[in-house]
């Protein structure tokens, strides 16, 4: 992968928080034929849109880093988009790579494959060993289709199809949506809101007491180049930083970024999701890769891209 700096990589989803380091990860190392297509001009739920893509432009190399996303709300409010846009863009995607002859693709997931009450650290075989998180079961039931679909293709066709699987994901191009995002996105957009306006207190969902692990996506795109480079294997690949919080150490964390002054209000009548999901990346330690990133200059970061685009 590394070898041919004029490859041409298709980046699926290239303004996502996730394509977009990708891209920037790419274009550091010094490739310089990326193909990139906004929504707009390519639906990736359209199969016939999808093949004449892909006949046309012929790349070597696929990045599957888009996909319908959102936190604990979202998918419990949206099912069908979860399972049904992500299984249309990845069997899309994956099945017209393969058809065009894209010499190896790399599709990511998200650590919620796994089952509720997985034994933790979460082992990569721990998939389908149990039933799953009901908050994101739709998601989780299409990306662990998207794994299933290159283990398939390896298997029949001998096709180099990777899967790796980040742990929470945060960073520049975060989905900071109120209700709709993620955690620590929506806990910096919460705490910025309550600086400026002088509120008292701020409101956090659930107890507090969930495990979380954060891998910042700057160090998700190192892991993803580092993949396409070095692994070729039928199994997937956890993704994550090692390091877990609670959802109440993350919030005062936050605060103390944001330099929120006020109180912390817990509403126990949001749900908590699962209790725990810490990856075990042992097995991609072991082909050589760390992250490098730690979650308080990732958040001093993240904070800093938050207050630069916030008008958007
Ligand atoms: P999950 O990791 O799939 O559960 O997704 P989230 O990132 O949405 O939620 C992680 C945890 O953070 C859950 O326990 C939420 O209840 C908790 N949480 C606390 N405040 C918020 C918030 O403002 N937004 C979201 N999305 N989660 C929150």
């Amino acid at each position: 992968f590394f070898s041919n700096k004029t490859a041409k990589i298709f980046v699926a989803g290239h303004r996502g928080l996730v394509g977009s380091a990708i891209v920037r990860k790419l274009e550091e190392v010094g490739f310089t034929n990326l193909v990139l297509k906004t929504h707009q001009e390519l639906d990736l739920t359209r199969q016939t849109d999808v093949e004449a893509f892909f006949a046309l432009e012929k790349p070597h190399f696929v990045i599957l880093s888009a996909a319908k996303v959102g936190g604990i709300h979202a998918n419990n409010t949206y099912p069908a988009d979860f399972i049904g846009i992500n299984l249309q863009i990845q069997t899309n995607v994956i099945d017209a790579s393969y058809r065009n002859g894209v010499k190896k693709l790399i599709f990511l997931g998200s650590s919620c494959i796994y089952p509720k009450f997985a034994p933790q650290p979460i082992q990569e075989d721990a998939l389908l060993t149990g039933p799953l998180e009901p908050t994101n079961e739709w998601y989780a039931v299409a990306k662990i289709a998207g794994i299933k679909m290159c283990q398939a293709y390896r298997l029949q066709y001998g096709w180099d199809a990777i899967s790796g699987m980040p742990t929470n994901l945060y960073g520049p191009n975060d989905n900071f949506h109120p209700q709709n995002s993620h955690v620590l996105p929506a806990l910096i957009r919460r705490f910025h809101e309550a600086k400026v306006s002088d509120a008292k207190e701020v409101v956090v969902w659930g107890t507090g007491s969930p495990l979380r692990e954060f891998l910042h996506v700057d160090d998700l795109a190192d892991a993803v180049v580092f993949l396409m480079n070095k692994y070729s294997g039928l199994g997937h690949v956890n993704v994550g930083s090692g390091k877990e919080v609670t959802i109440k150490e993350l919030a005062e964390l936050v605060k103390e970024v944001v330099g929120f002054q006020g109180d912390l209000v817990w509403d126990s009548t949001k749900p908590d999701g699962t209790p725990r999901k810490l990856m075990d990346s042992s097995k991609l330690a072991n082909l050589g890769w760390a992250p490098k990133i730690s979650l308080r200059d990732g958040l001093v970061d993240s904070y800093k891209w938050y207050l630069e685009n916030v008008k958007q």
